[in-house]
């Protein structure tokens, strides 16, 4: 029998790459936001239309691309943020899998303007389908500015996958809110079709998160604060009178990423023992610092999900420290007369 096997093109390995990054808008502004935040931008403005179907646009005032790097950018596996795969244990920025760039541009319009501080001009590039349409100098302040236009345009199976523009949109704001409050010493704003929907200065934790829920939430925080040899934890939980009939306000932040951990979550929720009425839930915000040794973020694509080497600590800590803040601010348990 004759051979077989042969190598996928390039645009091909990207289109299937970019089924497991890219599901939607909003999973084009967190890779774009964690790019920014990469590169160390202090301002970041998030434009989008239409719920993110025909425009997002990332521009930021970070330390920008050279020419090479702004055509390399679009390569998949390129990254300039590991090295060797060590490196993947002792990470400090979002990125390190050097393909988000490559999926996106496989199956979306993108335009990039770069410009580095040492440059005297920037570099502007058009690709779609992985291919450069073009790439010439061109006039752009310092930074990174990505729009990212008509996603999905040649895959008509997954453009007609997407939900509403009001579902899209939530998708996004949930998306944006995460990365804001995981940074608030950045300021960040979110337009869509024209209207600002967020405006945030840069803040201390307390006061993003106010910013973003509104001033009334600020009288329902529980700082808690916890420092032991495995884990570092700052943050808040919201008082047991205002938990909600639904899973709203949950934030973990492991090293400054969100991330999603039904056990941790579990470990919340216990400390909260006898304070929640039934089927209601505690907001949280929580800020946890461990070794990048000890958790293995290279689990899934989207990085939301991280692997913990010693989660039964963790869980422990967790639990006795926001025990330990409910206490101290007097929070009485809530008596149910009903049952
Ligand atoms: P990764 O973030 O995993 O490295 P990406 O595909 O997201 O992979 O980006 C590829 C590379 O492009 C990055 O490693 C970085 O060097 C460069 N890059 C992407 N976005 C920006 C940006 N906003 N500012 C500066 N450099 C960027
Ligand atoms: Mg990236």
């Amino acid at each position: 029998m004759s051979d077989l096997i042969q190598l996928l093109p390039d645009h091909v390995a990207n289109q299937i790459a970019a089924g497991e990054v890219v599901q939607r808008p909003a999973s084009v502004i967190k890779e774009l936001l964690e790019n920014s935040i990469d590169a160390k931008a202090s301002r970041i403005q998030v434009i989008i239309k239409d719920a993110g179907k025909t425009l997002v646009q990332v521009i930021d005032d970070g330390k920008g691309m050279s020419v090479t790097d702004a055509r390399m950018s679009f390569e998949r596996h390129a990254t300039s943020k590991i090295k060797v795969a060590d490196d993947l244990f002792s990470l400090q920025t979002k990125g390190f899998r050097g393909e988000a760039l490559a999926s996106i541009a496989a199956i979306a319009h993108v335009e990039l303007k770069t410009k580095t501080e040492e440059d005297e001009i920037g570099t502007c590039i058009k690709i779609e389908g992985s291919q450069i349409g073009s790439q010439e100098a061109c006039v752009t302040p310092e930074g990174t500015s990505i729009s990212v236009k008509n996603l999905f345009y040649n895959i008509p199976a997954r453009r007609n996958f997407l939900k509403s523009d009001a579902v899209e949109t939530r998708h996004i704001i949930d998306e944006f809110q995460r990365v804001a409050l995981a940074h608030p010493d950045i300021s960040f704003s979110l337009v869509h079709n024209g209207n600002e929907l967020f405006q945030l200065p840069t803040a201390n934790f307390r006061q993003r998160i106010t910013n973003i829920f509104g001033g009334k939430t600020n009288e329902k925080l529980v700082p808690v604060e916890e420092d032991t040899g495995i884990v570092q934890i700052s943050g808040f939980v919201g008082k047991p009178e205002f938990a909600k009939k639904s899973r709203g306000e949950q934030f973990f932040f492991v090293n400054n990423r969100f991330i999603k951990s039904a056990y941790l979550n579990h470990a919340v929720v216990a400390s909260f023992e006898g304070l929640l009425k039934d089927k209601s839930y505690p907001s949280y915000f929580l800020y946890l610092k461990v070794d990048p040794k000890s958790i293995d973020i290279n689990i899934h694509p989207t990085k939301t999900e991280i692997k913990f080497d010693d989660e039964h600590a963790l869980y422990a800590i967790l639990k006795s420290a926001i025990k330990h803040s409910l206490g101290q601010f007097n929070v009485a348990p809530i008596l149910d007369f009903e049952r």
